[in-house]
């Protein structure tokens, strides 16, 4: 599949046209960004370890029935994905209490929530993706009734299936966010799920110790993202061949591919 003219670029990944107007080619970078861009890094290896681990949790997901965007991975940091038109709202699903609900509502952090909670932000960086009621969806027509409760079904599927995944890995899966997209299948509108499922967009803690195995490494200061996100992998049994990832050799990984090519 050749890479087309550059679409759009965000913060952690790019999109690429193709010949085919109904695919497109979505590139992981390895910049880390948080609060809202105010803090920016590079993070060698991010971006390749984010396409394998979103890869897997994508196909595994479609197993169960969750239709969603990505066709297949074409290498160490691209994957072929359906085009689709964006629903313009952050949901973010959370198990345990912690960032900024806690702060929001001064909820103690760590507090297991008696059900899942949804919350919804509105995807606008100028205005720090602020927290909104299902009633402003509706009111500013950002999704219809209909495709709320579509999305309101398939994230409880996609968290009860993720939660079981993770914590038979040790892991605990504490919060994370998703975003969905619109697209025509036979002839007929439907939204399927979009974007990135990775360390980058979830909270993962060991099941035992509680460390921390996500971006919020990047955005507390506490190092070692790399192999944090290296350990997800490879409990998830994505990288066997692999036991001692490190930047270095995810950066070698991708240049011994790339001269392959
Ligand atoms: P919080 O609202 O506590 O900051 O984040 C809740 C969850 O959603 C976390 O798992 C966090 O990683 C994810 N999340 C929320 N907004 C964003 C975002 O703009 N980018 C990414 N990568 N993750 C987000």
């Amino acid at each position: 599949m050749k890479k087309g003219k550059k679409l759009y670029e965000g913060k952690a990944k790019i999109i690429y046209a193709t010949q085919d107007k109904a695919l497109v080619i979505q590139y992981f970078k390895d910049d880390a960004t948080a609060f809202n861009n105010q803090k920016k890094s590079t993070i060698e290896g991010k971006g390749v370890l984010n396409n394998r681990i979103s890869e897997h949790i994508l196909s595994n997901l479609s197993q169960i029935g969750i239709k969603n965007h990505l066709v297949k991975r074409l290498n160490m940091r691209e994957q072929l994905i359906k085009l689709v038109e964006i629903v313009p709202i952050e949901f973010i699903i959370r198990n345990v209490a912690t960032g900024s609900i806690t702060k929001r509502l001064g909820i103690e952090d760590g507090t297991v929530l008696k059900e899942p909670l949804i919350e919804y932000c509105l995807k606008d960086d100028a205005l720090g993706d602020p927290l909104i009621a299902e009633e402003h969806i509706y009111t500013f027509d950002w999704a219809t009734k209909k495709e709320i409760e579509k999305i309101k079904k398939m994230i409880l599927r996609i968290n009860d299936f993720m939660v079981g995944m993770f914590r038979g890995i040790g892991i605990k899966l504490i919060d994370f966010k998703l975003e969905f997209g619109r697209i025509k299948i036979n002839g007929r509108n439907e939204v399927i799920l979009a974007d990135e499922i990775s360390p980058d967009t979830c909270r993962l803690w060991d099941s035992i110790t509680d460390k921390k195995l996500d971006k919020d490494r990047f955005r507390k200061d506490l190092g070692d993202l790399i192999p944090a996100y290296t350990e997800v992998a490879k409990r998830l049994g994505i990288l066997h061949e692999q036991s001692n990832i490190t930047a270095v050799n995810v950066t070698k990984l991708s240049s011994v591919k790339k001269k392959r090519k």
